[in-house]
């Protein structure tokens, strides 16, 4: 299996520092997820390990079987195994989805390796109707009027056709009414096991009642500051964030 190593990870926005020191590994066959308050730097996290320019790593790293992800391009980080919901493009004018799934997943395959035409169709079918997908989503323009649902449940789909090594998933479930977070869930969970390893980040524990985590990290002023399993989700559920504020020392 792979794995993502995040080592005393920092990082700035605008000469601000908003990660300070965050250390994370996600190996193959495992789900972790992330929580933590609004403003904390989960979602710079996300974009940092995603090479977002904006986002400058000032000091830490952050590795892929052992190959340096900070000197990749955006579209190597994919290549090399790496799925990240947002460096899928908003809207391509005049693309339909299944052609950027077929190129996206062409050049992830690799020169020499790739998938036929007949052999993509079926995978995509396959998948469209496993996450109750219409049809006619395969052959819309990307993302051009998409619902908040039907956007999310592309993603998916195209977590499902990449098959990564690892899937940072960030607020993959909000907006989400209770049947699309289902599917969304549904997609999520048949990656899981053998090799997939996933990063799910999560304000709300709704989400962590359809997928089970292994590991659960709490995020707060851009450091993971508590790690545990499924039951810390539920804790924080139950009893917010104040606890680990107080057990820290940390004042907001
Ligand atoms: P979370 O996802 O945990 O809610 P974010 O990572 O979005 O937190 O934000 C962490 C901090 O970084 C916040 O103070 C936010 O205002 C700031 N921030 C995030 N993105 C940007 C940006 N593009 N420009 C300026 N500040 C940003
Ligand atoms: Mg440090
Ligand atoms: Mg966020």
């Amino acid at each position: 299996g792979s794995t993502l190593t995040i080592k005393d990870l920092h990082v700035a926005i605008d000469g601000k520092e908003i990660l300070k020191g965050v250390n994370l590994e996600i190996k193959g066959g495992e789900i972790h997820a992330i929580m933590g308050p609004n403003g904390t730097g989960k979602s710079t996290l996300s974009s940092a390990i995603m090479g977002h320019p904006k986002y400058e790593v000032t000091s830490g790293t952050i590795t892929l079987d052992g190959q340096n992800v900070l000197e990749m391009e955006v579209d190597e980080r994919a290549r090399a195994g790496l799925f990240l919901a947002m460096q899928y493009p908003s809207e391509i004018n005049g693309v339909t989805n299944a052609d950027f799934l077929r190129s996206a997943l062409n050049s992830r395959l690799g020169e020499g390796n790739e998938i036929s035409l007949m052999k993509f169709i079926r995978k995509m079918d396959k998948q469209m109707e496993y996450l109750e997908m219409d049809l006619d989503m395969a052959q819309r323009y990307l993302n051009e009027g998409f619902s908040g649902g039907e956007k999310k449940r592309n993603e998916i789909l195209q977590l499902m056709m990449l098959e990564p090594k690892i899937a940072i998933l960030d607020e993959i479930d909000s907006g989400l009414d209770i049947d699309a977070l289902k599917v969304v869930s549904k997609g999520i969970n048949q990656m899981r096991g053998g090799d997939f390893g996933c990063l799910v980040i999560t304000h709300y524990q709704r989400l962590l009642n359809y997928i089970t985590p292994d590991h659960v990290h709490v995020m707060m002023q851009g450091r993971v500051v508590k790690s545990g399993g499924a039951e810390l989700a539920q804790r924080l559920e139950a009893e917010g964030y104040d606890w680990i504020k107080q057990e820290l020392g940390i004042e907001d």
